[in-house]
């Protein structure tokens, strides 16, 4: 049997899921609060340039992905465009310089990004004891710190961390926010030893390995791909429509009640593709026994969203001593400057500037410096052009400027964040037919959003 569903929030999350679902025959509504689809997702064109204000690039780790941009019914198959090879390349900036981060084990031992005891660090980790099992949850820092030592800490995991999260890794959950490591040393009981022999496992089993997952976008940006779905949806997608309350019906199904005060009735699921501050807000009520209303949510205001800026800066190729030869530059906290690293975009998507030109996008803020993502336009280009200026010989002024401020940017899964998960698991216990889906649950990178979204459109259909 078919099944009416309503999915709240047009962000990749809720649109993949509702694309998904009304592909297989189900009634579908997509409620958005916003007059626009895509959530974070929001690329910016003028002038022969092309700017990312979110997400930059999508990494194709997960066979669900292909299937998306591929899909005939989106249509947008040769619209795709891979980061060129040349991003193979990344910097991490020390002692005020991007120095080039090593891609192979000669490379690492070459270095001088890393100190020789940092090295021996290194070699050693695999000989170092499991974390016990049971034992209170980690910190990521904690965690590198035991295994790898503290300029690690500083030189590689703290740059990684301010490039994926905007975080830091003191508050960061090992086990929650970075899944995968933490599994690693508890299957293998060492990362390295780890990596090598899980990599041999997802070759044999043909599976993607991150390192070798291309890293894609379109050729007008990532609003390629979610313009094309929200198009995809037309009557079944309904803008400006901030859901405030979820009811439960007299025959078992749920109503949405929406900020203008207009209910829509009857769905048999709901799914929930929402911020977490946005989760938290949410007005249930529930019919028959345990009834009443409640905001079983609202523990989830807690979750930290740190504020973020992107600054998209447009140069003539003289005004920029440095090759740009590579993805960009990570900058670690211990370099203090304004900046958690800029992406050097038009060598990873040459068409994004005009010949001539390079395109850079630097990201200001996040739990380091949230206040500097906050402050005035001009002041927040003022910060970037300081440290571009120091760090990449950049002359003069931007020949093309763009900046977007997301207030409330990235979830942190910070340590004790299970308290959370476990609450949205019992939402769904306690209310069946509501599911939630999205980067406050199942990731936060854009591969965990589709897959999150295609993962609860399966786990409906199923039910059909
Ligand atoms: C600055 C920045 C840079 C990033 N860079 C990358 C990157 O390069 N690569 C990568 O993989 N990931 C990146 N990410 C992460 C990734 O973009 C997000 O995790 C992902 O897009 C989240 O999608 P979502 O659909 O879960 O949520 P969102 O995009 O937040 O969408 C949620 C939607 O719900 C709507 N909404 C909210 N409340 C209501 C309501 N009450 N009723 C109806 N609708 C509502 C919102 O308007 C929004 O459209 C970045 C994120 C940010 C902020």
């Amino acid at each position: 049997m078919k099944r009416t569903v309503a999915v709240i929030g047009g962000g990749i999350t809720g649109l993949t899921a509702a694309f998904r679902l009304k592909q297989g025959g189900h009634a579908v509504t997509l409620f958005e609060a916003s007059q626009r689809a895509g959530g974070v997702i929001r690329s910016v064109e003028k002038d022969g340039w092309l700017a990312e204000c979110g997400p930059n690039t999508m990494l194709e780790t997960s066979p669900a992905i292909t299937r998306l941009v591929e899909d005939a019914d989106l249509g947008i198959a040769d619209r795709r465009r891979d980061a060129s090879p040349a991003g193979g390349t990344r910097f991490i900036l020390k002692n005020g310089k991007p120095m080039m981060l090593p891609g192979s084990p000669g490379g690492f031992l070459k270095t001088s990004l890393f100190s020789f005891k940092a090295k021996l660090a290194l070699a050693a980790e695999p000989f170092k004891a499991r974390w016990p099992e049971g034992a209170a949850e980690e910190s990521l820092a904690d965690f590198v710190r035991r295994r790898l030592g503290q300029e690690f800490l500083d030189y590689a995991i703290n740059p990684f961390v301010a490039g994926v999260y905007a975080g830091d890794p003191e508050n960061l959950s090992v086990k929650y926010g970075f899944p995968k490591l933490y599994a690693l040393e508890q299957k293998y009981g060492s990362m390295i030893r780890g990596q090598i022999l899980g990599a041999r496992e997802r070759r044999k089993s043909g599976r993607v390995t991150k390192d070798r997952a291309k890293q894609l976008s379109f050729d007008k940006g990532l609003q390629v791909l979610t313009d094309a779905l929200a198009e995809n949806l037309q009557a079944h997608f309904r803008l400006g429509k901030e859901v405030t309350s979820i009811g439960k019906t007299e025959d078992g199904r749920w109503s949405i009640q929406c900020a203008n005060g207009v209910v829509v009735d009857f769905f048999d699921e709901v799914i929930l593709a929402l911020p977490a501050h946005r989760l938290a807000t949410l007005i249930f009520f529930r019919g028959g026994a345990g009834s009443g209303a409640g905001q079983p949510l609202k523990c989830l205001e807690e979750i930290v969203y740190p504020s973020v800026s992107s600054v998209v800066l447009g140069f003539r190729r003289d005004q920029v001593e440095h090759s740009l030869d590579g993805f960009g530059t990570l900058n670690p906290e211990v370099e203090k400057v304004n900046t958690l690293g800029t992406l050097f975009t038009s060598t990873l998507f040459p068409e994004r500037a005009p010949e001539g030109h390079v395109l850079l996008t630097t990201y200001v803020g996040g739990a380091r410096q949230p206040d500097l993502a906050l402050k005035e336009e001009g002041e927040r280009v003022d910060l970037v052009l300081k440290d571009l200026r120091s760090i990449y010989g950049v002359s003069g002024e931007p020949v093309f400027q763009h900046s977007f401020l997301y207030k409330k940017a990235i979830p942190q899964y910070e340590v004790g964040y299970g308290k959370y998960l476990d609450v949205m698991k019992q939402l769904e216990v306690d209310c069946p037919g509501i599911h939630l889906a999205g980067h406050c649950r199942d990731g936060i990178s854009l591969a965990d959003s589709i897959v999150s979204g295609e993962k609860v459109a399966e786990k409906i259909s199923r039910k059909a």
